[in-house]
């Protein structure tokens, strides 16, 4: 009998022999919440065809394996199965995890493809296979720092009156349309599955649908030059989009895409043989490929065409200038990717994308954590406007979580804190920490979080492989060394970690270990690669700095 996929269990009792391993039960159960998940059915969490564990057996081996493994037992997680259970000690991590990792000359998304039909590898995207994603809010603030900036450098610090043209409203692309108006502007999405759009609706991710394409952008124009903010979403291909504001002369202000460009067999090529794109995909998979590149180099040619004509235009993580090169279109790279041109300032103070989640299931928790974040840090004005919105407009998927960007030094202070929370009993139950793979070091990826490197150092995967290691050896709960997360297979490397605060003695030195080293790692990373900022950062946080060489 297969276990029901209804969500994480809650409450302050647990059924596993520790709250390490209740910890992951309930996050992997979590992951597939049909609230969390967009195809639990298929174990498919998020990103394409991300999954939280390889099939519906495998699933179950790995629930039984939590449910009795020991205190100084490591389970072993190859692609989404369970593969051993070894002794290891309190200390070392409960879960040791490795998804979709090839070696460099196989991998290739057709090799992937092949392994995957033999029933031997998965594609675990950042965080679905390590089994911490909370939903579309773990994007949300990423994608509202990145907007945010987008308005500072370009729109002196507004985006009130802008119209933002964006696609794919899945589950992180659906962040965008309220990321957006949190910073005051108006949103015109696209999706070609109505369903998705009339999910974020459902959940305030997006405000309204227009059925027609004409009317939604007229319905957008008026929205911005109302300066109202609010969102739009049109069910229709992005590439329809965009190539009518390119026909009608539309002017618009910021443009960016999040269709699951990273995967050709996820991507939905324009025109009406893709009406039904499941049926196409199995029909005739080589001409679905081709098709789906050639519509990613009309997506881009029309994207350059908009920022030719004066619209801010950034590839949003996931490697469509890269599809649309592959497509034969030569411009691809004419826009730059949303990491060197927002977010690297943050990654060289070791800031990057920390969460937490309540296994207690209950949001009163989650509103305790808030207070303590806001009391922790309160010269941080955007980070307390951060709170004050998502606590407004955020609806909880599954267990009720929360996310902020903090740097070196601030996560630590924030996981001890928490732990203390869960000694005291004002949280009900453990608090589990842990963050996504796209951060400051822990992520190799020359298309998107290491794209144009101060030293031309994107492609070195050294430093992802270092910090698997060093939360591994500084006693995460949970490790995963990931390959080919958010820009596809042969593209990145990255690892992820996640950590349990049961209010123990022994968690407060697990925390303060990982999380500083684990966002230590990252300031040294861009310090090596020469970035002052991240030099400054070391030297003011007492991290020792190698002499350059
Ligand atoms: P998803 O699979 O949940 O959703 C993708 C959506 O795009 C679906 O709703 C689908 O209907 C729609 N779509 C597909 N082709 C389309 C087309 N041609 N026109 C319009 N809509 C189309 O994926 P997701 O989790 O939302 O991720 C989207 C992309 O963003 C992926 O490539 C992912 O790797 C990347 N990503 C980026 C970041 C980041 O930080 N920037 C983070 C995570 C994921």
């Amino acid at each position: 009998m297969w276990t029901e996929l209804r969500g994480a269990p809650t409450g302050s009792r647990r059924t596993c022999k520790s709250w390490q391993t209740e910890a992951a039960l309930r996050m992997l159960l979590n992951n597939l919440d049909p609230a969390v998940a967009e195809d639990p059915e298929h174990l498919i969490v998020y990103g394409g065809r991300g999954k939280a564990a390889r099939s519906r057996g495998a699933l179950e081996q790995i629930l039984q394996h939590l449910r009795e493994l020991e205190a100084d037992q490591t389970l072993l997680i190859q692609s989404g199965k369970a593969v051993g259970v070894l002794r290891s000690h309190p200390d070392a991590p409960r879960i040791l995890i490795a998804n979709s990792n090839l070696v460099p000359h196989w991998a290739t998304q057709e090799h992937f493809d092949e392994l995957e039909r033999s029933g031997l590898i998965m594609y675990g995207q950042m965080t679905a296979g390590s089994w911490i994603y909370i939903g579309t809010q773990g994007i949300l603030q990423g994608t509202y720092e990145t907007f945010a900036e987008c308005a500072r450098q370009h729109f002196g610090g507004e985006l009130a009156g802008r119209l933002c043209v964006t696609a794919g409203c899945g589950g992180m692309g659906g962040a965008q349309p309220l990321a957006i108006t949190m910073n005051g502007g108006t949103c015109l999405i696209a999706d070609v599955q109505p369903s998705r759009l009339e999910r974020r609706r459902a959940l305030g991710y997006l405000d309204e649908i227009e059925e027609d394409l004409p009317s939604a952008i007229e319905r957008a124009r008026q929205l911005a030059a109302n300066a109202q903010a609010r969102s739009v979403g049109v069910p229709v291909n992005a590439v329809d989009l965009l190539e009518y504001l390119v026909e009608h002369e539309i002017q618009i202000d910021v443009l960016t895409d999040q269709t699951p460009a990273h995967d050709v067999m996820a991507y939905v090529p324009v025109g009406d043989t893709y009406r039904d794109p499941d049926s196409a995909r199995t029909t005739d998979p080589d001409r679905y490929r081709s098709d789906s590149l050639e519509s990613m180099a009309r997506h881009v040619r029309a994207m350059v065409a908009l920022m030719d004509r004066g619209a801010v235009a950034f590839d949003y993580g996931n490697n469509l200038r890269q599809r649309a090169a592959e497509g034969g279109f030569s411009r691809a790279f004419a826009f730059p990717g949303f990491v060197p041109a927002f977010i690297r300032p943050q990654f060289c103070q070791g800031r990057g994308p920390f969460r937490w989640v309540a296994l207690s299931g209950d949001p009163e928790d989650i509103y305790t954590t808030d207070r303590v974040i806001a009391e922790l840090f309160p010269n941080d004005a955007s980070l307390l406007r951060w709170l004050a919105l998502a606590r407004e407009r955020v609806s909880f998927q599954g267990l009720p979580a929360r996310i902020c960007w903090l740097g070196l030094g601030e996560r630590a202070q924030a996981g001890l804190a928490f732990n203390e929370l869960v000694r005291s009993g004002r949280v009900s139950a453990p608090i589990v920490i842990g963050r996504d793979h796209l951060d400051c070091g822990s992520v190799a990826s020359p298309n998107r979080e290491t794209e144009s490197m101060a030293d031309g150092s994107d492609a070195i995967s050294d430093w992802p492989l270092l910090n698997a290691m060093v939360n591994v050896a500084s006693g995460a709960t949970w490790v995963s060394i990931h390959h080919g997360g958010g820009v596809g297979i042969g593209y990145s490397q990255h690892a992820g970690q996640v950590i349990v605060a049961d209010g123990t003695p022994e968690a407060d030195r697990r925390l303060e270990r990982v999380l500083t080293n684990d966002p230590a790692l990252g300031v040294l990373r861009h310090a090596d690669a020469g970035y002052e900022a991240a030099r400054d950062c070391a030297r003011r946080n007492g991290l020792a700095l190698p002499s350059r060489a």
